[in-house]
């Protein structure tokens, strides 16, 4: 006889007192996060010392260690769901979200496989069937929740892969990505097993959308020397300026090429539940497969992102698995774990539907389309400001200007542009992104947050305006 270990046994008021605290949290939070500075630096002392402290042999209280996570850990990070968060793609979760996550967290349902979580799985494969209406993708799309847009863009390079290639062509085959893809799209086809020799980066037109002629030039070009182009990488809102490639053209050249059409509309594809603007993923409809994140533009929390394929059985060409100790799983056709190289899978899906559910779809499509108006409205601020240009025009969120007065060299404007935005970051009132647009330094606000305002995108440029002439000294 032994004894049973009782490591999970908590004082009941302990653990309430631990999820008050979460409780607290959440209210302060959902009454709205701009009080917040948009980065809390926390107190790197505290925090040193904590991860210096290692595991302790004997287990310490609950909710002194809960108070340290949130006041020391937490503390010390960037508020990337801060109205005034505008750097990479910002995160402007809905509360709602957070309320399913705990909900997903408590029960943690196995989705590998349906039969494991009947219920889950039923909403996420209903999801997945309405995200692709959405999209105008046929009736037999499908598709699964996946962490986000790199893995989405990975399984979709993997399923053209073994779609339009042969053991004997594998070497030969040609993928096509432009000048402003996703990071993520190269690494995914390096993954894949694809050489540098086998990527082709279609230039930009002057908007920064893939160019169709030179694409059908580059193909002739690979076709003539026997090589097997396969594979078109579209993006439908370009994570650095928002632009959406001519995908009606470049559905007609995949389709005349015999291409597998993958569009990459992990920032872009949300503005398919927007009415108003759902016209610019014109073409999205043809693509064989697309990558979606939730965690960006449909107010999620990290780790949800969706692929759609226009032939689930792609999926399950490339990744079905079959094993001795799965079959207790049964089968009526590919499951989650057929359909993606995942085999346990959380719910990801609840939260989506969770927050889809109570916002509805009304309140989802303002949302999304309040993005678009806080980044014309800084658009104008800029046009409005002396010295300051805008590089790209306000397309999907997402606006680039610089500093140039007249009276700095660039180089000293460009310092003191960068040098403005740190200000900006360290006082604590807004983040603006760094970056270069035809490889000319430029500022980039990615504005998504529902509760930000038009007086929030005023402010930034005026702030960022005052620096940059403190700095340059004019
Ligand atoms: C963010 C993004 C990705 C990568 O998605 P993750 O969720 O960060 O993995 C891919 N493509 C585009 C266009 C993106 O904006």
């Amino acid at each position: 006889m032994f004894d049973r270990p009782t490591p999970f046994r908590l004082d009941p008021r302990a653990l309430s007192e631990a999820f008050d605290g979460v409780a607290a949290d959440v209210l302060a939070r959902a009454a709205g996060r701009a009080s917040e500075p948009v980065a809390g630096a926390g107190s790197p002392d505290a925090l040193a010392r904590l991860v210096a402290g290692g595991v302790p042999a004997a287990g310490r209280p609950l909710g002194e260690v809960a108070d340290e996570l949130r006041d020391v850990v937490l503390a010390a990070r960037a508020r990337t769901d801060h109205p005034r968060f505008f750097a990479f793609v910002p995160s402007p979760v809905s509360p709602v979200a957070w309320l399913a996550d705990a909900l997903t967290s408590v029960h943690n349902p196995h989705l590998g496989a349906r039969r494991q979580a009947e219920g889950p799985a039923a909403v996420e494969r209903a999801l997945i069937r309405w995200l692709a209406q959405a999209l105008g993708l046929p009736e037999g799309a499908g598709g699964l929740f996946v962490s986000g847009g790199s893995m989405a863009n990975l399984a979709a390079v993997v399923a053209a892969r073994d779609a339009k290639l042969t053991p004997a062509t594998r070497g030969d085959g040609v993928a096509y990505v432009s000048a402003e893809s996703h990071v993520s799209v190269a690494r995914a086809l390096r993954i894949a097993g694809l050489l540098d020799r086998q990527i082709r980066v279609t230039p930009v037109d002057a908007a920064l959308r893939m160019d169709a002629r030179a694409l059908a030039a580059q193909i002739a070009a690979d076709r003539a020397a026997d090589l097997t182009p396969f594979l078109l990488v579209a993006t439908a809102g370009s994570t650095n300026v928002g632009a959406v490639d001519p995908l009606p053209q470049l559905a007609e050249i995949a389709a005349r090429e015999n291409l597998w059409l993958h569009v990459d509309g992990a920032y872009g594809a949300s503005i398919a539940l927007s009415p108003a603007k759902r016209g610019l993923l014109a073409g999205i409809e043809h693509a064989d497969s697309v990558a979606w994140d939730a965690h960006k533009w449909l107010f999620q929390t990290y780790g949800t992102g969706m692929l759609l394929a226009r032939d689930p059985a792609r999926l399950s060409a490339s990744f079905g698995i079959e094993a001795a100790y799965l079959d207790d799983a049964g089968s009526d056709g590919p499951d989650f774990w057929d359909l993606g190289p995942e085999l346990t899978r959380p719910a990801r899906a609840l939260k989506l539907w969770l927050t889809l559910q109570v916002m509805g779809l009304d309140a989802v499509g303002a949302a999304i389309e309040h993005g678009f108006r806080l980044a014309e409205a800084a658009e104008r601020a800029v046009r409005a400001t002396p010295g300051w240009e805008v590089a790209t025009p306000a397309q999907l969120g997402v606006v680039t200007f610089r500093y140039a007065p007249e009276a700095l060299p660039q180089k000293a404007a460009e310092g003191a542009m960068r040098r403005a935005a740190a200000r900006l970051f360290d006082e604590g009132f807004a983040a603006v992104g760094a970056t270069r647009v035809a490889g000319r330094p430029a500022l980039r606000i990615c504005a998504l947050h529902p509760e930000a305002t038009e007086a929030d995108m005023a402010e930034t440029i005026r702030r960022l305006d005052a620096h940059a002439q403190e700095i340059s000294g004019l």
